[in-house]
């Protein structure tokens, strides 16, 4: 009898705890991925007749570390299906966030400290992505294609989602499109590359995974090199060379956005192919410590990179879209127009004017920034769609 009980009594408080730490995460998500506005948003005619036009590609979202289904759409957060369609939106970048530090800042933040691992627990991860890094990549990536796999099932009610791997993909994701299916496609990415945990074969493993685009660095420096915000601003390390080494031979995509100067300087040197800056913005409209100067806007450019400016307070300095729409003209004012993209960090735990429905409001806003038709369509697509049919591999 009294074990009867004392077995009730468990199982009650396992399942009080266990309730109390998915509901932590679902009150995480609401009170760290806002937005200003919540919708719905209005554009002017000119500006919603330009976006049907358009293949919006969008470089940088974290909507995988959420435990939030893609498929449906949600009053909170800022990225999922439903929501990317209405955006008109052909792609999106999807990172993997894997570790982030405890009272987490711009100026300087050690590795000693992770907000993920409390995440990984509460949101189920498989019990080896409580541990390491690369097993939560990997199990983020597992994220993506499970919605992808149900998207495509008959009767899904969404739009399909569809991994982009290769520049067939590409192709056949824009012939989808032409043909009027709304097909979405999602290309995965890191933010950091501390899931390598040091050694070079976890490069193979994350690609064969369906990785093609590498953040080096986010809040701490890590092995390959020295983050904006880290503690050592240093550079690549001789293992971060070498990880250049071989992104370069496999065709996959470099992103040094919450790169140290250093690391930056680094990468632009060793590199044989142009690199992108997934998420951020520019120091001539927003100082601060992430943000790029006119000198690497313009070496970024040279070597044939694409920026992508963000919409929330750390990239543009007021999460606004007119605040967004100055720091657009001014990125295509010193970058050219061929080398500035969309980089929302949409649900990195910032909080936003807009989420992904509201792109012809972004549209709107590039416009009165005094854009033409042709450069808003190569900004809010066109650029990033060129350097992937150009940058993934084949096939
Ligand atoms: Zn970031």
């Amino acid at each position: 009898m009294l074990r009867r009980l004392l077995f009730t009594v468990a199982a009650l408080v396992v399942a009080v705890v266990a309730f109390g730490m998915l509901f932590a995460a679902d009150v995480a998500d609401r009170s760290m991925n806002k937005v200003t506005t919540p919708g719905p948003y209005r554009a002017s005619p000119a500006a919603e007749s330009l976006l049907q036009r358009l293949d919006v590609v969008d470089l940088h979202a974290d909507a995988l570390l959420w435990d939030r289904d893609l498929l449906e759409r949600h009053d909170h957060g800022h990225v999922d299906l439903p929501r990317l369609r209405e955006g008109h939106v052909a792609l999106q970048v999807f990172s993997v966030v894997t570790k982030t530090p405890r009272g987490i800042n711009y100026d300087r933040n050690t590795d000693e400290t992770d907000n993920v691992t409390l995440l990984a627990i509460t949101e189920h991860y498989p019990y080896l992505a409580w541990f390491s890094l690369r097993e939560r990549a990997l199990w983020q990536a597992r994220r993506l294609r499970n919605a992808a796999a149900r998207s495509a099932a008959v009767g899904s009610g969404v739009p399909e989602l569809r991994l982009v791997r290769t520049r067939a993909d590409v192709a056949a994701l824009l012939e989808a499109r032409r043909s009027g299916k709304g097909t979405i496609g999602a290309l995965l990415a890191t933010e950091g590359l501390h899931p390598l945990e040091g050694r070079l074969e976890n490069l193979d493993t994350l690609a064969a995974a369906g990785f093609r685009m590498f953040g080096f660095t986010h809040f701490f420096d890590n092995e390959v090199g020295g983050s904006a915000h880290g503690v050592g601003h240093g550079g690549l390390t001789p293992f971060g060379r070498a990880v250049v080494q071989r992104l370069d031979s496999l065709g996959l995509i470099i992103d040094v956005a919450h790169g140290s100067p250093r690391l930056v300087d680094d990468v632009l040197a060793l590199t044989r192919r142009p690199v992108v800056v997934s998420h951020g913005g520019v120091q001539g409209t927003c100082p601060g410590p992430r943000n790029l100067t006119d000198d690497q806007l313009r070496r970024i450019a040279a070597g044939g990179g694409v920026i992508g400016i963000g919409y929330w307070d750390g990239a543009i300095c007021a999460p606004t879209v007119e605040a967004f729409a100055r720091a657009v003209v001014y990125a295509v004012k010193v970058a050219g127009e061929d080398h500035v993209a969309l980089g929302s960090d949409f649900d990195g735990a910032t909080t936003t004017p807009f989420h992904a429905s509201a792109m012809a409001v972004v549209a709107q806003s590039l416009r009165e920034g005094g854009l033409s038709d042709e450069q808003i369509g190569k900004v809010m697509g066109g650029n990033a769609l060129r350097l992937l049919a150009t940058l993934l591999p084949a096939r």
